[in-house]
This record gives C-alpha cells, sequence and structure tokens, in this order.
C-alpha cells in the first residue's frame, strides 16, 4: 500500500522532494514502526533500507575498538537514515532507534534507483548529506571546545527538537555514554540544571520545563544543529541559504490538564 501523503509531508527531506518525483516516491514507500533499541544498520555494512522517521528518532553512532558507541548525530522527522544506500557505500555509523515511532521506508536498491534516474532527486540528497557533513564536524568542534554543562543542554535540546517533544525517555547512564563522560558527571550537571529548574529528570525520563534557559546554558552549536534542514534551489546565493534553520518547540508542560501526562512525569 503506498504510503499518505500525509505521513511523506511529515518528514522533511521528503516533504522537499519534486512534485513529479514524490507520487512514484509515495508507492515505493513502505510504512513502519520502529522501536526502542532497534538496530536499523550496524557500521561498517551495508544497510538494506533507507529510514524516513516521521515519529521516532534515531541515534547515530560511531563505535570504537574499545566497545564505546559515541553518538555523532541525531536523526528526526528532518531527515533521513541510510544515505549509504544511495551512494552505493557501506556507513562508518551504527543506527540506534533512540525513540520508538512511525518511520517510512525504502530498500536500498530503489534509493540507488531513484537517485540515477532523476537530477533533482540527486541534487536534493546531496544537498542532504552535505548538512551531514557541516553537522558531523561541528560536533567535533563541540566536544573539543564546549563544556559538559553547555553539551548536555545542547543534547537535550536537539533530542527536543527532533522528537518535537520536549520530554525525553532517557537514562544519565545513556547520556554519559552518548556524550563520552562518567554517568556522576551527567548526574551533577543535570541536577545544577533542575536546581535551576530548568529541567525535571525521575526514573528515566528528562522534561524539559524551559527551553529558552536551557538554551542559555547551551552553546553556540545550537542554533545550527536545531530544525535540521532546508532546501536550496540552482542559483540560489550559497552565502544567504544556510543549511540549518532553528525551529520551534513548546516546553514541557506540567500542570497541562492532561491527567496521563501528569501521572508520567
Ligand atoms: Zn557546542
Amino acid at each position: 500500500m503506498p504510503a499518505a501523503a500525509f505521513e511523506v509531508n511529515n518528514n522533511r527531506l521528503l516533504a522537499s522532494l519534486p512534485m513529479q518525483d514524490s507520487e512514484r516516491w509515495r508507492s515505493c514507500l513502505e510504512a513502519v514502526a520502529l522501536v526502542t533499541g532497534q538496530v536499523l544498520h550496524e557500521a561498517r555494512h551495508a544497510a538494506r533500507f533507507a529510514y524516513f522517521p516521521i515519529g521516532a528518532v534515531v541515534s547515530m553512532q560511531l563505535p570504537s575498538n574499545d566497545g564505546a558507541c559515541d553518538e555523532v548525530a541525531l536523526v528526526g522527522h528532518e531527515g533521513m537514515v541510510g544515505i549509504s544506500t544511495f551512494m552505493g557505500s557501506v556507513s562508518y555509523l551504527r543506527a540506534v532507534v533512540q525513540r520508538p515511532g512511525p518511520a517510512l521506508r525504502m530498500n536500498a536498491d530503489r534509493m540507488r534507483a531513484e537517485a540515477e534516474s532523476s537530477t533533482a532527486v540527486l541534487r536534493l540528497l546531496l544537498q542532504y548529506v552535505a548538512t551531514w557533513e557541516a553537522h558531523i564536524a561541528l560536533g567535533v568542534v563541540c566536544n573539543r571546545h564546549h563544556n559538559l554543562q553547555q553539551r548536555l543542554a545542547l543534547r537535550l535540546l536537539l533530542g527536543m527538537d527532533r522528537q518535537q517533544d520536549s520530554r525525553l525517555a532517557i537514562t544519565h547512564e545513556q547520556l554519559a555514554v552518548l556524550l563520552g563522560v562518567r554517568r556522576e558527571s551527567v548526574t551533577e550537571e543535570a541536577r545544577r540544571l533542575q536546581n535551576a529548574g530548568l529541567i525535571r529528570y525521575a526514573r528515566g525520563r528528562i522534561a524539559v520545563l524551559d527551553p529558552t534557559a536551557l538554551a542559555q546554558r547551551s552553546c553556540s552549536c545550537l542554533s545550527l544543529l536545531t530544525g535540521g534542514w532546508q532546501h536550496s534551489e540552482p542559483g540560489d546565493n550559497p552565502a544567504t541559504v544556510p543549511t540549518f534553520h532553528a525551529s520551534h518547540t513548546q516546553p514541557h508542560r506540567e500542570h497541562n490538564g492532561d491527567p496521563d501526562a501528569a501521572r508520567a512525569w
């Protein structure tokens, strides 16, 4: 069954497809439900599918020889997982579902055929790859120059941006692994943020209460990494076409009249 138009429009990359290609893509996309911890592809393996999250969030991780896995990017409704499918290569990253939810997927052979058959599609995909490259480079700079509180605030706001929800299901232990620091260090910084009224955490969940104030504790990387990716057309002046733009997400409301939400948090 073809993907529904609203599903395609809920992924920013798919929504940017040219009209004539979008109809054809809908017939090739399959709706799937991703679950937490699901590995979409392993590092150094060929990906079988490209995934386009429309509610799920996927952590892209670089495994090291000592068994650690540093997170290098977070992909949500703004992008795709499985760039290697149309590049004809293997990925050096491991893709792990961090937040369960729906996604659309296309098999690797079809992705490659689509990239080869349409100049407009190929241009769109390569723009996304260029954004990815900038994203990864920025992550290196961030890890080297910005302190843990800034990086923790950035990671929480990125998670919120990617899933469009201020309630994050993540433990201090997981954050420590993703940020490449000790769990005790994460707990110490999280406590500072909680004491300042910016977040609230309990039992493997963190709610962002004041994203504006949390953004002030983050680093300059935030405005470049949130909101994902922006399509440009040939002839646009590169100097005036940023590949990222900030999005606006609503803070968690503790007393919004939703009894289920109140119990959960
Ligand atoms: Zn930074």
